[in-house]
């Protein structure tokens, strides 16, 4: 759903300082009530796909993915309404979609459990169908993993983090794990500015449709996300049954201005959404709001201010090579696993002594590489002209 549909949108913001379940749980209804109940959403009976953010196996205290016991609550809520569930998605672009890395993702990220829950189902379906979208207003086929097809409703229940190439994943990018592993680099070759790129999540959303958003922003992730950044505390749920108004909360939340992350500004230029439209309900944006959370340090100059983004696109694209970051290996973290040669959309890792070297020339920055190297191996390193510019332009 999006402004397209309805006058008012509502984002239910409830406070949630902790990890515990019986807390979880009522935040989660409350957001829920808040966002228009859970009857607004789904009927009995109804077959429902929950999609976490499960981005790879991870510890949930590196608030990497979906915490288990926000997931939990979400499926409760859903299964106690009379619905089946089954959870799902598909892991980071190096991960490929094989049921051995599932089993393995929802062990590390604590997801295992979720499956004994009554009426609830771990997805070790790796199959992907294609799906033409001749509405799409920039991508109008999309191979998406089957059983979000399968569903007769998807829930959305994202986590709030930084990310070093779309300023902040949450809602929106959530759905970009609707495609299968490997199938993703692909898009970041094709799209290669965040504005592009968002364009293509708005298209990806509008195809899956997902019906309700609940965003787990209880420990977040701040600087460089969507992988080696560090937990922070926002202590939040929130709910609504649009996705691009709940990015522009949680970009509220922690200090970002909305229109500087390309999805929003992606979905304001097809006029599917206008902030005076959304309607906070629970706690404000005030009594919640950090807005010191650290940004990632490949936000693009004046990533607060719409016109000096603007202004600087064309200089900054023009001159890439020395202005923006580029991986570079830490030699002595590097397993080599070779999972970044394998993600990079462009092939510009290439293998010496089994250990990576990353070709500047070929290189689009897209920093799948640095998001999904879970060694921690990759930093990213600015050009000359990024290093005389940053003290001025941020
Ligand atoms: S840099 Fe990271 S992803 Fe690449 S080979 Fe080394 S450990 Fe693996
Ligand atoms: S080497 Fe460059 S293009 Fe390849 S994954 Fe890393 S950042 Fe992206």
């Amino acid at each position: 759903m999006t402004l397209e549909d309805v006058e008012k949108i509502p984002v239910g913001l409830v406070r949630c300082d902790e990890y515990d379940e019986d807390l979880i749980e009522q935040a989660v209804r409350d957001a829920i009530n808040l966002a228009g109940g859970i009857n607004r959403f789904l009927k009995p009976g109804m077959h429902v796909l929950v999609k976490p953010n499960l981005l790879m196996g991870a510890d949930p205290s590196k608030a990497v993915c979906t915490h288990p016991a926000v997931l939990k609550a979400v499926c409760t809520v859903i299964t106690g309404h009379g619905c089946t569930v089954t959870i799902a998605d598909s892991p980071g672009a190096g991960i490929p979609y094989k049921p051995r890395n599932l089993i393995k993702a929802y062990d590390l990220a604590g997801y295992t459990e979720l499956g004994t829950c009554p009426d609830v189902t771990l997805n070790k379906d790796t199959s992907s169908r294609t799906v033409s979208f001749p509405d799409g207003f920039f991508v109008r086929q999309f191979e998406i993993i089957s059983p979000i097809l399968d569903a007769d409703a998807v829930v959305v229940v994202s986590k709030l983090k930084t990310h070093i190439y779309t300023g902040l994943t949450g809602a929106t990018k959530n759905m970009f794990g609707a495609i299968p592993g490997l199938d993703k680099p692909p898009y970041h070759a094709r799209m290669q500015d965040d504005l592009l790129f968002g364009k293509m999540l708005i298209d990806l959303n509008r195809c899956v449709k997902p019906i309700l958003q609940v965003m787990d922003a209880i420990e977040i992730m701040e600087g460089d996300g969507p992988m080696a950044g560090t937990p922070a505390h926002l202590g939040a749920i929130l709910a609504s049954p649009d996705y691009i108004a709940t990015d522009i909360v949680a970009a509220r939340l922690i200090g970002f201005e909305p229109l500087s992350i390309g999805s929003i500004k992606a979905a304001k230029e097809k006029g599917l959404t206008d902030e005076s439209r959304i309607d906070v309900k629970g706690a404000t944006i005030q009594e919640l709001t950090r807005p010191d959370i650290i940004k990632p340090q490949t936000q693009i100059p004046g990533g607060n201010s719409t016109w000096i983004r603007s202004l600087f696109r064309p200089v900054v694209y023009r001159l890439a090579g020395s202005y923006t970051l580029h991986p570079h290996l830490i030699r002595h973290k590097c397993t080599r696993c070779h999972k970044c040669e394998r993600i990079c959309p462009v092939s510009a890792v290439n293998l010496q002594d089994g250990y990576p070297i990353f070709d500047k020339n070929t290189c689009i920055r897209c920093y799948c590489c640095h998001e999904m190297c879970d060694s921690h191996a990759i930093s990213l390193q600015p050009g000359l002209l990024y290093r005389i510019l940053r003290p001025f332009i941020r």
